[in-house]
């Protein structure tokens, strides 16, 4: 299981697709089904931040992806051809399955980077369940003393 407590950085809450205000809930369900990667939750069960706050929120999140990938191929492609000497053929058939491979993650990944440029962290939920975390530890802790 995940921790679901205590405070996470900003990229790391990205790129495991964590909700952006509080960085405690996973925003996509869990386990992932290949025939509908983009399967979300409504809206975060911690502090109820919604995941699509309004249609067509993540048209943006599509430049994202366009920017992030381009940029990954084209330094793999300049890698391969001119580090390794590669022929053209060959790195367009490593871009091709690279793409294939990362394409999921990429789409994944672009929508959770718009969602958190989109919306701001806020550290309490993060506290408040910090403190629960700790205070259900000390109190299973003195349960088992007596
Ligand atoms: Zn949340």
């Amino acid at each position: 299981m995940t921790k679901e407590y205590g405070k996470i950085g900003m990229l790391k809450s990205m790129w495991t697709y964590h909700c952006p205000r509080c960085r405690c809930a996973k925003m996509y369900k869990e386990p992932f089904e290949l025939s509908n990667p983009l399967n979300m939750h409504e809206s975060c069960r911690i502090c109820a931040q919604k995941f699509e706050p309004e249609p067509g929120f993540y048209f943006g999140a599509m430049f994202v992806s366009y920017v992030l990938s381009g940029w990954f191929f084209v330094i793999i492609a300049l890698i391969t051809v001119f580090g390794f000497g590669w022929s053209v053929n060959q790195t367009m058939l490593l871009i091709l399955f690279l793409g294939a491979l990362t394409y999921l993650r990429f789409l994944r990944f672009s929508r959770s980077m718009w969602i958190h440029f989109m919306v701001k962290y806020d550290k309490r939920y993060g506290d408040v369940l910090e403190e629960r975390h700790r205070k259900a530890q000390t109190s299973s802790r003195s349960e088992t003393q007596k």
